[in-house]
């Protein structure tokens, strides 16, 4: 490539630069000004409770309105403000935005409900999670008992020890954690049992064939026992239809997240939705349960 001085600064014309590369490079910058530009937002994902049918949580999920191209989805920029570091950042503006939100939704007299956030393992790496809660917790006034903080296998690997005394410390204070994509990672009984973690989400890829694939039918069922034995409630994520909602129903799982019941909302939406209490519709009764309601 060749330097081409532009005034007070070099610029670089690299024709063996890459598009991909090039593309990458737009991408990073268009994302340096999003946060303040405000084209980030979260979208909420209804968290269904299976014995009462009620929305008792939501998953916060980061969308990015880029000019030009509408909403990106999370999978197209994450990792690559996981890889900048942007992700500290951006994460704490995650974190804010949702207990803000919750705890306005309960302000607005609407029955309170978890709201669960995602994390990456550069927050602990290179940010300080536990001050960081702490803070948000305060300045939004919403009770640690409202927030669970998602986390997967893979951030507690790589660094195992100082990532489960941060955790330990924010349970102590009353927030929960669950342990994201489960089952696609380094899953190990001892690790679940050691982790200090209240609730385990299912992968969506174990549960999009769980009514006609014996084999995925068979790890769900072994994970919810497992879960349970160790006290660890389950929530599935992915559910897209009927049959699947039954399955799991009869597994005994505690709550489901998926497109069957919605997809994740816009705040405004989400709120429309808590307001009309939308609820799941009751399983099919049996002649005993009928005889009940009758
Ligand atoms: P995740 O944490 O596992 O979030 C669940 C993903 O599954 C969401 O994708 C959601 O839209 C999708 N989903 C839920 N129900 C269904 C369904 O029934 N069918 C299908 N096909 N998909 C369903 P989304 O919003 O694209 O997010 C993808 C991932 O990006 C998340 O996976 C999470 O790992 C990451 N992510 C999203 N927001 C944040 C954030 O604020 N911080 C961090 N660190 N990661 C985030
Ligand atoms: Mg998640
Ligand atoms: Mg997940
Ligand atoms: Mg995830």
């Amino acid at each position: 490539g060749t330097a081409q001085d532009s005034g007070d600064h070099y610029r670089i014309y690299a024709p063996e630069l890459d598009t991909r590369w090039q593309h990458r490079l737009a991408l990073e910058g268009e994302l340096r000004h999003a946060l303040e530009r405000g084209q980030l937002q979260l979208h909420y994902q209804p968290q269904v409770d299976l014995e009462s049918g009620r929305v008792v949580g939501a998953e916060a999920l980061l969308r990015w309105f880029r000019p030009g191209h509408g909403l990106v989805p999370p999978l197209e920029f994450i990792p690559l403000l996981e890889e900048t570091g942007m992700i500290v950042q951006v994460g704490a503006w995650v974190l804010e935005e949702a207990c803000r939100n919750a705890r306005h939704w309960q302000d607005a007299g609407l029955p309170p409900l978890r709201v669960a956030v995602n994390l990456s393992a550069r927050q602990f790496q290179d940010g300080d999670i536990g001050a960081l809660v702490g803070r948000v917790l305060t300045e939004t006034g919403l009770e640690a008992r409202w927030l669970e903080l998602e986390i997967t296998e893979s951030i507690v690997m790589r660094n195992a020890e100082a990532v489960t005394r941060t955790l330990d410390r924010l349970r102590g204070q009353g927030v929960s954690h669950s342990l994201d994509d489960f089952g696609t990672g380094y899953s190990s009984l001892s690790y679940l049992q050691r982790l200090p973690v209240s609730r385990i989400k299912i992968d969506r890829s174990f549960i999009t064939h769980i009514t006609s694939d014996p084999h995925d039918a068979a790890i769900v069922q072994a994970v919810v026992g497992m879960a349970h034995s160790l006290g660890i409630s389950v929530i599935a994520e992915g559910v897209e239809t009927e049959g699947q909602l039954g399955y799991l129903r009869g597994l005994r799982c505690e709550e489901i997240q998926g497109y069957y019941f919605s997809r994740p909302l816009p705040a405004h939406d989400f709120v429309a939705l808590l307001y009309e209490d939308r609820r799941l519709a009751p399983p099919a009764v049996d002649s005993g349960r009928v005889l009940l309601l009758v």
